[in-house]
């Protein structure tokens, strides 16, 4: 293929214990699949069905890499969160299907200009300047399923400098990972590289430069990033 300008490269993530990397396509994200998050962000978790959102893949942060503190925010929120990675795709998944979709879990954050997020609620406005912006997604490695078998239970918890933020257990989650999926894949067609950040527990807080964010999913590779 001829391009008229260079091609923009592939976005990746590390796998961990491998040299090869996973290619994303895409970056879904759920909102509010944690009751108790719901409520700090003044909603009824007993009445929404899941809704989703999106961030480019360029906007991952991988490698231990540090995440510059943004432009045009002075509220930097941080929201930990299980990452799911497809490997397959499809549309109209029944949820006892959905986990064979499943290449891999991973750690991330969900950084989120609140300040942005929250006037565009107000006004009726798309999230993405809120939730999309540059480097807003820190992730660890990647660990594939057939080695930690499908995670449905264990703890997730951020420390900042040392101290607890956020802290809960997957079987907190609202919507489970496949019926995540299931649910998603009857509004657009899944495929392999999707990303899916499958929501936040509560205790969602500001950050500031220096802070260092250390994030935890049980089995899997650590997150560590400062803010500079
Ligand atoms: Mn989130």
């Amino acid at each position: 293929m001829k391009y008229v300008i260079d091609p923009a490269p592939q976005a990746a993530a590390p796998v961990a214990g491998s040299d090869a990397r996973f290619p994303v396509r895409r970056v879904y994200c759920v909102g509010r699949n944690y009751a108790a998050h719901a409520r700090e962000m003044g909603h009824d978790p007993d009445r929404e069905p899941p809704f989703f959102f999106m961030k480019p893949a360029d906007a991952l942060v991988t490698g231990g890499a540090d995440m510059p503190y943004p432009v045009a925010t002075s509220d930097l929120h941080h929201e930990i969160e299980m990452v799911v990675a497809l490997g397959k795709g499809g549309r109209d998944i029944p949820v006892s299907a959905a986990s064979d979709l499943i290449w891999g879990y991973g750690v991330g954050l969900d950084m989120t200009r609140r300040d942005l997020q929250g006037e565009a609620k107000k006004l009726g406005r798309p999230w993405d300047m809120g939730k999309g912006f540059d480097k807003s997604a820190p992730l660890a490695p990647l660990h594939p399923v057939s080695a930690t078998g499908l995670i449905e239970d264990g703890e997730i918890w951020l420390d900042v400098n040392g101290k607890r933020r956020q802290q809960s257990t997957l079987k907190a989650l609202i919507w489970s990972v496949s019926e995540t999926i299931s649910y998603l894949s009857g509004l657009v067609e899944l495929h392999p590289g999707d990303l899916i950040f499958s929501g936040t527990p509560e205790g969602v807080a500001a950050v500031g430069r220096g802070d260092v964010l250390h994030g935890h999913v049980d089995g899997l590779s650590d997150l560590h990033v400062r803010i500079t």
